[in-house]
């Protein structure tokens, strides 16, 4: 018994560092984001073009991809699309690879409207959970998952957070946002003073 109790003071933090849901604490220190932009190609996404738009064969985010085409955006720095916390940063492996997701809050402290930016098949991560992003921090650099693909970002907006990563691809598009959408709806965030 005295053993069994040593061992989970040993082992909760670990798993408290991987595996809790770090939603409760990473929000409340979340910034309010003023603006967003697209995570390509600052600013605007230039010289980039998105190769499978959401929506399109039930895809849940966008495919950004270099105009060069194939892998000549392999590398290419990889942006915050806003002001942020990041509440997740790892390699999962298999189709997904090195993912980023980052929560955002465009409210305000008092009534907070949070989504969650989700940045996938990175070639490198230059952020990890925890890490404060301002809108075009380099975060990471477009990857290709591990050879499985030619170069190119996968990118999600959510508005519910801590979703499963899932599969990219879905007829079920609850909690899923169209992120072009979005983001040009969003350039500039109005904030009501009554706030
Ligand atoms: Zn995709």
């Amino acid at each position: 018994m005295k053993y069994l109790v040593l061992l989970s003071f040993i082992t909760l933090p670990f798993f408290s560092l991987t595996t809790a849901n770090p939603t409760p604490e990473l929000l409340s220190s979340c910034p309010i984001s003023e603006s967003f932009d697209f995570p390509v190609g600052a600013p605007n996404a230039k010289n980039y073009y998105n190769a499978q738009k959401f929506g399109k064969n039930h895809h849940l985010g966008d495919d950004w991809n270099g105009r060069g085409g194939g892998n000549t955006d392999f590398g290419d720095p990889v942006y915050a699309i806003s002001d942020g916390i990041v509440s997740f940063s790892a390699d999962i492996k298999g189709g997904w690879g090195n993912i980023i997701r980052i929560y955002h809050n465009y409210g305000t402290t008092q009534k907070p409207v949070t989504i969650e930016s989700l940045y996938a098949h990175l070639n490198k991560r230059l952020v990890k959970i925890g890490s404060l992003v301002k809108k075009g921090d380099k975060i990471g650099t477009i990857g290709n998952a591990n050879g499985r693909y030619w170069a190119h970002l996968h990118f999600e907006i959510r508005d519910t957070l801590d979703m499963p990563v899932g599969q990219g691809y879905s007829i079920n598009t609850q909690g899923y946002i169209d992120p072009t959408k979005f983001i040009r709806s969003h350039r500039k965030i109005k904030k009501n003073p009554l706030n």
